[in-house]
């Protein structure tokens, strides 16, 4: 079965994971501190700060913004389920946007019908990798007060107009998970350009502490530490860090092999007739963590028909982008229309794309999906 995914590791992660455990320090420590560094630098933010998920990650922006109950966070229903549940645990109310098809994601034209009186902020996601554009959201935002906050989770080494992807962004949270292209099992970052924001995002993320416990031990163990308001436990440990900083090394050469493979893939199916690609925005790159297809309207079966006759032919796709609205978690949370967003969670699947695909397997899906496709008479 060719997978889906699969993560990027090799014996320089297992190394680097063996080095941190017999420096005896496994908690969030020196090699914490030296991957918010990188990371920062290799996104272009000012500061990176490190948490336990980009879900924690994003609980943590809207907190540092003050939204609470009474409030409403515009983000995309066509998304992972954490951008909106994160606006959820604030007790604020997240207000479903619909987004474009091209990319996915939100625009100015999705989102302003939605922004009301209480608007506080808006989530805008790069869904999959690929970059939204955020300056045309602060156009309409900013002079509204709204402040944009980026759910970059899937966006490392994303571009826009030649800049990465989350340089100049007020707040961004990044996920680490292993279905992301840079991963350390699991984990994220924040970064900002505030550094106002960033002290107060470091205290928040390990208890309220004024003083880091790796400080503490730095000095020697006479520092006494105060809690000036309620924090969170979302630290990620040294033993994660170690792992991200290899695999930092590496987002060159694995955004290299994906869009290569990418662009096969685009070569081999430009020619199945309405068959919609992913490709980049002609304001940016995406890093194509998620290469999808949108079905031609003449294909007749439904996308789950698709999924199943890739398996039995031995290739493992995945659903598009979930529509969080559709789920039972938001059954009866008021919305506006969303049809592209329904059209596209019901019509595109994700197809087989990770560093160690070989052009040989990537064929065998290329053939099993024209084939299936041909077999309904799309060819
Ligand atoms: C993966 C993902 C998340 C959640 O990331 P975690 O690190 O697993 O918490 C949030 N938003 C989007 C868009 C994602 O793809």
């Amino acid at each position: 079965m060719i997978p889906v995914m699969r993560p990027y590791l090799g014996p320089e992660e297992a190394a680097a994971a063996a080095e941190a455990v017999a420096s005896g320090w496994v908690a969030q420590g020196p090699r914490v501190a030296q991957f918010e560094r990188e990371f920062a630098a290799y996104i272009g933010a000012a500061d990176g700060v490190a948490v336990s998920s980009c879900t924690t990650g994003l609980h943590l922006v809207l907190h540092v913004l003050g939204v609470g109950p009474g409030d409403e966070v515009v983000v995309p229903s066509y998304s992972f389920i954490a951008t909106a549940n994160a606006v959820r645990y604030t007790g604020a109310t997240p207000v479903f946007a619909d987004v474009e098809e091209a990319t996915g994601n939100l625009t100015a034209a999705t989102v302003e019908p939605v922004l009301t009186a209480r608007t506080r902020a808006v989530m805008v996601v790069h869904q999959g990798g690929m970059p939204a554009d955020v300056p045309s959201l602060r156009a309409l935002c900013e002079p509204r007060g709204i402040q944009i906050v980026e759910d970059a989770a899937c966006a490392a080494g994303s571009t826009f107009g030649g800049a990465p992807v989350g340089a100049g962004a007020l707040l961004a949270a990044w996920s680490y998970h292993p279905r992301k292209l840079l991963t350390t099992g699991e984990g994220g970052m924040v970064t900002t350009d505030s550094p106002e924001w960033a002290v107060r995002l470091r205290r928040l993320r390990e208890h309220g502490m004024t003083v880091s416990a790796a400080d503490r031990h730095a000095a020697g163990g006479s520092v006494i530490e105060e809690y000036a308001e309620v924090g969170f436990n979302y630290r990620l440990t040294d033993v994660q860090a170690a792992i991200g900083l290899v695999q930092l090394r590496k987002m060159g050469e694995m955004i290299a092999r994906r869009r290569d493979l990418a662009a096969r893939y685009q070569q081999a199916l430009s020619g199945v007739d309405g068959l919609v690609l992913a490709a980049d925005p002609d304001y940016g790159t995406t890093n194509y963590q998620s290469f999808w297809v949108l079905l031609p309207d003449r294909f007749p079966g439904s996308r789950n028909q698709v999924l199943a006759a890739l398996a039995e032919r031995g290739v493992s796709a995945r659903r598009g982008i979930m529509a969080s609205h559709l789920e039972q978690a938001y059954a009866g949370h008021p919305h506006v229309p969303l049809p592209v967003t329904e059209r596209l969670t019901a019509r595109t699947l994700i197809l087989p794309l990770y560093h160690e695909l070989t052009e040989a397997e990537q064929d065998t899906v290329v053939t099993a999906l024209s084939d299936v496709l041909a077999g309904a008479g799309v060819r």
